[in-house]
């Protein structure tokens, strides 16, 4: 996978070198020798991760971390200090500011591409999910980049799969006064509670007793309900190769014992905000996609739906010489219904029209909300006829029952009219097909209404 890494040093022999091992691994490099350089670059989307130095004259490490993370444009973008200081209090700071990872100087190779490639793998799904989301700025939603970056990062529930109590007592102790933390010492039960309770974030031991905790992981990452579980893992500190298999695996981060409580708090932070970044812009994405295509008062595809469908319906009916009906149904007098018991009633007996309707067809039909009080339904494989019965069935079932408003208090009866048409030449379109639906629907209404006028030839 390529990408572009912002390497940002104010030195220019640090900043050659880790261009040339970045770049011998085939990632993209762009430079900067200062943090407002290195903003401006974040700030035109011309990189997808950074790797910047801490310590820098002027606005330091932390300071550019702090700026891109607090910008709702730039936030996504992952941050990786390195710094020559080691001590737990400045990797502290920096993942305070947001930074999600960190590299000591000098650089271990392997651990740096590792880490690369892992947090540019992690932010390509991110930008997929930013990029739909996005789209669905026009549906009146409002900024989702912005309310994805707001998203509170309180609390948060954390399962443990540890099999030494002692460390389990630790990490409890650490983490319970700010999440909800559930220990889980038999590995073998790890998958199912996981699937259960559906954690935000997962901590796997990799020193189990007699188990693989990278299995673990990796039956995480496979299952759909918990893919998007956070996943830390805890490693002895010599134990690099089965860190950097955690981190292929989709691992996001990994903690060396002994765990520094204050590390330990700053990983999981880090990790409860990114998963809650992309839950929110999830949520969106669904949202919108929802949005899209269903009508909300009753339930039913929208008229968008129906255009962008209707056609694909109508052209396989032609190439495989199958037949296709459409009836159009509207409500009759509807406009007195909302007259005399209100908009609200009005809408009660919308929703229980549309019930009745998609009952009385079957799922391979589309039905769709027209406009106002008016469906469509398209019928592939069904001939006039058959067509013609099921508007009559669905026309006796809404006169046949009264309809409840006002909580039940009010029954109205109702009764609607349809207009009925069907392929009748090569030449035939969605629009042909509305049209001579709707024309048939002009004359049940002009005939005295409740009543399925077919509009064929033939017939
Ligand atoms: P006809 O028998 O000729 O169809 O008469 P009608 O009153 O049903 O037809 P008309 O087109 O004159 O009125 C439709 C009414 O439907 C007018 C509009 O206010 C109402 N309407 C449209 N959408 C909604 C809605 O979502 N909820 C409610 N309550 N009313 C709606
Ligand atoms: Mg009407
Ligand atoms: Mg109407």
């Amino acid at each position: 996978m390529t990408a572009r890494i912002l390497v940002v040093d104010d030195l220019l022999p640090n900043v050659k070198l880790l261009e040339a091992r970045l770049t011998a691994e085939y990632f993209d490099v762009v430079t900067a020798m200062s943090g407002a350089e290195a903003l401006a670059i974040c700030a035109q989307g011309q990189c997808d991760l950074v790797l910047t130095d801490v310590m820098m004259p002027g606005m330091d490490g932390f300071e550019l971390c702090r700026r891109i993370k607090a910008n709702p444009a730039t936030a996504h973008l992952p941050v990786v200090m390195v710094t020559a200081l080691d001590q737990p209090s400045d990797r502290l700071k920096g993942l305070e500011a947001g930074a999600d990872d960190f590299l000591t100087k000098p650089v271990n190779e392997i651990a740096l591409i590792a880490r690369v490639r892992s947090l540019v793998r992690l932010k390509a799904v991110v930008d997929e999910l930013r990029s739909r989301a996005l789209s669905s700025r026009d549906l009146g939603f409002g900024d989702p980049l912005v309310q994805a970056a707001a998203a509170v990062e309180q609390g948060g529930s954390i399962l443990v799969v540890e099999d030494r109590a002692s460390a389990s007592e630790r990490l409890t102790a650490t983490l319970s006064p700010h999440y909800t933390v559930t220990i889980e010492r038999d590995p073998q039960q790890a998958l199912f509670v996981a699937t259960d309770m559906e954690p935000d974030l997962v901590i796997v031991s990799m020193d189990l007793a007699d188990f693989d905790g990278l299995r673990i992981c990796s039956q995480l990452r496979s299952l759909d309900r918990t893919r998007h579980i956070a996943l830390l893992v805890l490693a002895e500190a010599d134990d690099n190769s089965r860190v950097l298999r955690a981190l292929d695996l989709g691992v996001n981060d990994y903690l060396v014992r002994p765990v520094d409580r204050n590390e330990l708090i700053a990983r999981v932070r880090t990790q409860l905000r990114r998963k809650r970044y992309a839950d929110r812009l999830r949520e969106t994405v669904h949202a919108s996609i929802e949005l899209a295509i269903v009508d909300p008062l009753t339930g039913l595809h929208n008229r968008r739906y129906l255009d962008s469908h209707f056609s694909g319906l109508v052209n396989e009916a032609l190439d495989r010489g199958r037949p296709l009906s459409v009836m159009v149904l509207d409500v009759d007098r509807f406009k007195s219904v909302n007259d005399t018991h209100g908009h609200d009633a009005g809408d009660d007996v919308l929703k229980e029209f549309a019930q009745r309707v998609r009952r009385s067809v079957r799922g391979v039909d589309l039905v769709a909300r027209f406009g106002g009080e008016e469906i469509v339904v398209v019928m592939p494989d069904t001939p006039i006829e058959t067509a013609r019965l099921a508007a009559e069935r669905i026309r006796e079932k809404v006169q046949a029952e009264p309809f409840r408003v006002h909580r039940g208090r009010v029954t109205i009866t109702v009764t609607v009219s349809i207009g009925v048409s069907a392929i009748e030449t090569l030449e035939e379109t969605a629009a042909s097909l509305l049209k001579r639906a709707d024309e048939a629907l002009y004359a049940a209404k002009s005939g005295g209404r409740n009543r399925v006028i077919v509009n064929a030839q033939a017939a």
